[in-house]
């Protein structure tokens, strides 16, 4: 079959000192061989605990606690540690905005992306050494051939990140999963590593999961998108679904919170929204967004929305969808 994850019904809490911390609350999706998909959402919204959970490195005093997550037709939660790290070495790869594993101090940062070419793509020593070069001059270290030879402290903070990207890619994953990989780096350097996933997606079917709090990071890669918020999923949908006929508020103000390119090629948040997030310890009983949606009823705080399939594919949960729901109620979606 094309299925290359299958998320059922995730749950995964946090028990702190003050109680449990829900961050999520039951979160089904999947993804197939190929296919980019992105997670979006504000952080908080449960989508990075999400791929921590499926590559099984959430820190204590994380634990998943309900659901069923299959990775090429097998359970990865009944996995033995030893299995799970050989598939996240070389099946599936991560690439985090804070390297958790980060590059080995004791080597060079070329011998240890070159290692991986060659365990990976089966290039001799030399071949994998020029290969390197060109990786780390895609995603914008100066003089490559010289830096090649550095360690790790010899490299900024910010170009570590890079050589970490370039590590990833060149394990040539099955299945890489990328956590605000560019909000770090510049407009530039941003878009040539968006480009280099969509190359090896294209050359190697690659499946890869964006996550981001930035709609408009993913609009170029990914054809399917699950907007996240308080630990559940707002609304799934491809990606023309998402920004051209979103049905959920919580996505509007995401869409209007994309962030513009300044002339001076600068970021800018143009339009945030206000409030913040949800208190998973005491999860709101209704609709999570409802302290902070424009359109919400008295329903909303007392009730949780249930998916509302649009079309094929597309699906929100918002009372809005309701049938019986008043018609002016959905003037907040009138206008992107
Ligand atoms: Fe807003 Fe209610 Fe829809 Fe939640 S269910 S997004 S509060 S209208």
């Amino acid at each position: 079959s094309d299925r290359l994850l299958d998320v059922k019904g995730l749950k995964t809490s946090f028990f702190t000192h003050v109680g449990e911390v829900k961050a999520i609350r039951g979160v089904d999706f999947h993804i197939d061989k190929g296919e980019a998909l992105g997670i979006v959402g504000e952080s908080g919204s449960g989508k990075t605990v999400t791929s921590m959970s499926i590559v099984r490195l959430l820190q204590k005093p994380g634990k998943v606690i309900g659901g069923e997550i299959f990775f090429r037709g097998e359970d990865i939660m009944q996995k033995a540690e030893k299995d799970m790290q050989s598939i996240r070495g070389n099946e599936i790869s991560m690439i985090f905005q804070d390297p958790m594993t980060s590059l080995n101090p004791v080597y060079t940062v070329g011998n240890q992306i070159v290692e991986a070419i060659v365990k990976h793509q089966k290039l001799s020593k030399s071949d994998a050494r020029k290969k390197a070069v060109e990786m780390l001059r895609l995603v914008g270290i100066p003089s490559p051939e010289k830096r090649i030879d550095n360690y790790p402290h010899e490299f900024s903070g910010g170009m570590r990140q890079r050589a970490m990207i370039a590590m990833a890619l060149s394990c040539e994953p099955k299945l890489l999963i990328a956590d605000e990989p560019t909000t770090a780096l510049d407009v530039t350097i941003q878009a040539q590593i968006l480009e280099l996933m969509k190359d090896l997606k294209d050359r190697l079917n690659t499946s890869i999961i964006l996550i981001t709090h930035d709609l408009g990071v993913v609009a170029d890669l990914c054809s399917r998108i699950i907007v996240m918020y308080g630990g559940l999923i707002m609304e799934e949908g491809s990606a023309d679904d998402i920004f051209y006929r979103a049905k959920h508020p919580y996505t509007h103000g995401l869409i209007k919170s994309i962030p513009k390119i300044t002339q001076k090629g600068d970021k800018e948040r143009l339009c945030p929204i206000p409030g913040s997030p949800p208190d998973l310890l005491n999860p709101p009983k209704g609709c999570p967004f409802a302290s902070r949606c424009d359109s919400a009823m008295r329903i909303c705080m007392q009730n949780m929305p249930e998916y509302n399939f649009v079309a094929q594919g597309h699906r929100a949960a918002c009372w809005l969808l309701h049938p019986d729901a008043p018609k002016s109620g959905l003037a907040c979606s009138a206008e992107g």
